[in-house]
């Protein structure tokens, strides 16, 4: 419950400003609180003179908190490999643990895995807490949420990372609703403030027109999922010293109320415009599904995948796995070259860190070009034929 001091509260209004639900008013001098009152905490941080509390709420999680330490990485496997995500949180987990002072485990999970534990520990992770049971074949929600929970409740971890592929965005949420933690989805940027050892979590808000930066003050694991190609992998030193410890779960984790008929890989696997090396993009400048054929000619030359924005994947010209952005994928190569894609800031947060941007448009003015390392003016239906019959000549075929 949300508590005012009367005798404290000078009636400034700095509250009812910076509540976001419009739940508290200032009324003949003091502040009252109303029915929208989510306890937030908002007006607590603001109110310059301490006139307002949380009952019972600080002293307990400021006792809480102290008892979580370290960072873990939930290292999602299938398919017979690591996910590369895996990888990549425990890149970035590495800093925020060396930052923090604290180690760096890795939850691994999986049947007839033991033998893949030493690659974590060669990423990154002081310790890997190995859960490896037949059982756990085949990716079941229920039961991996339990031992995640289990494992978190049992170790106290301050900060619990994991990848924004479906297998992470379907269980992490259940474990931090378990646990009645926070939890920032598809985090672009994590880092820790410096005063308080927070972890800052950045990533797009309001369609992707601002960035916000989110932190849990009150209550631990901290959580965040990241979306694959988002963090770059720490280089693999193979000689690391590093810890397993085997965990066997309790035999009334391991059981399900799902049944797994069978396992197929999507085409979204298959396609996997996130590990290839060269992207040609396509966007509504390629005006329809014939449009694409002429990308697709260009990244057969260069050996490269083909992409998309979200204005030609809503068209219906391509699939969805293609679609780059906000609401697709986040995608890293070498080079991606842009075929009439204006730019919009929800496709530029999923390709901007790519190493080299050539961009076509006949639009001078198109907001691709703020990013692009060489910029094409003109029509790609020019551009796009002679780029691909060039390459082609000077391959000599
Ligand atoms: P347009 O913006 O219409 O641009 C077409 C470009 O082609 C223009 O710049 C034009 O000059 C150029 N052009 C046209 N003809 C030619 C030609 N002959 N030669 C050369 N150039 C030509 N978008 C995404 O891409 N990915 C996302 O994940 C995504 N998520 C979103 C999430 C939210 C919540 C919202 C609100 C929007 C999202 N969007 C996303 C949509 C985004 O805002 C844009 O609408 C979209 O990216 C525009 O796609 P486009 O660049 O292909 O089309």
């Amino acid at each position: 419950m949300l508590i005012v001091d009367c005798e404290k509260c000078i009636g400034c209004g700095v509250c009812e400003e910076n509540c976001p639900f419009g739940a508290i008013a200032v009324v003949d001098g003091c502040a009252v609180v109303g029915d929208g009152c989510n306890l937030c905490g908002g007006c607590v941080e603001t109110c310059e003179v301490d006139a307002l509390h949380i009952e019972g709420a600080e002293k307990k999680a400021r006792a809480d908190l102290e008892e979580w330490s370290g960072i873990w990485v939930f290292a999602e496997y299938r398919h017979g490999r690591v996910a590369p995500v895996a990888y990549e949180l425990l890149g970035i987990g590495r800093q925020l643990a060396d930052q923090r002072g604290v180690p760096l485990s890795a939850v691994f999970l999986g049947a007839g895995i033991e033998d893949q534990a030493g690659l974590l520990i060669a990423a990154g992770a002081d310790k890997v807490f190995l859960v490896d049971d037949p059982f756990l074949e085949d990716y079941r929600e229920d039961v991996y949420g339990r031992i995640l929970v289990e494992l978190i409740r049992e170790h106290k971890p301050e900060v619990v990372l994991a990848g924004a592929t479906a297998i992470g965005r379907s269980v992490i949420p259940q474990v931090a609703t378990v646990l009645g933690a926070g939890l920032t989805a598809d985090c672009t940027g994590l880092a820790i403030r410096e005063e308080d050892g927070m972890l800052l979590q950045t990533r797009p808000a309001f369609g992707g027109n601002v960035m916000a930066t989110i932190v849990c003050p009150r209550s631990r694991p901290q959580m965040a999922t990241v979306r694959p190609k988002v963090m770059i992998p720490a280089e693999p030193d193979p000689g690391r010293d590093g810890e397993v410890v085997r965990v066997v779960p309790a035999a009334g984790l391991l059981s399900s109320k799902v049944e797994v008929l069978g396992s197929v890989q999507s085409e979204q696997d298959q396609v996997n415009i996130q590990e290839v090396e060269i992207l040609v993009a396509g966007g509504r400048g390629l005006e329809n599904e014939k449009g694409f054929e002429l990308i697709r000619a260009l990244a057969a030359e260069l050996g490269g995948a083909v992409a998309a924005s979200r204005a030609a994947v809503d068209s219906g010209w391509i699939s969805y796995p293609h679609q780059v952005g906000q609401t697709g994928k986040t995608v890293c190569p070498k080079l991606y070259i842009a075929c009439g894609i204006s730019g919009a800031i929800q496709h530029l947060v999923g390709m901007q860190s790519a190493e080299t941007i050539v961009a076509i448009n006949r639009d001078e003015n198109a907001p691709i070009f703020d990013i692009a390392t060489y910029s094409l003016v003109g029509d790609l239906f020019d551009i796009v034929p002679l780029l691909t019959t060039r390459i082609k000549e000077g391959r000599g075929r």
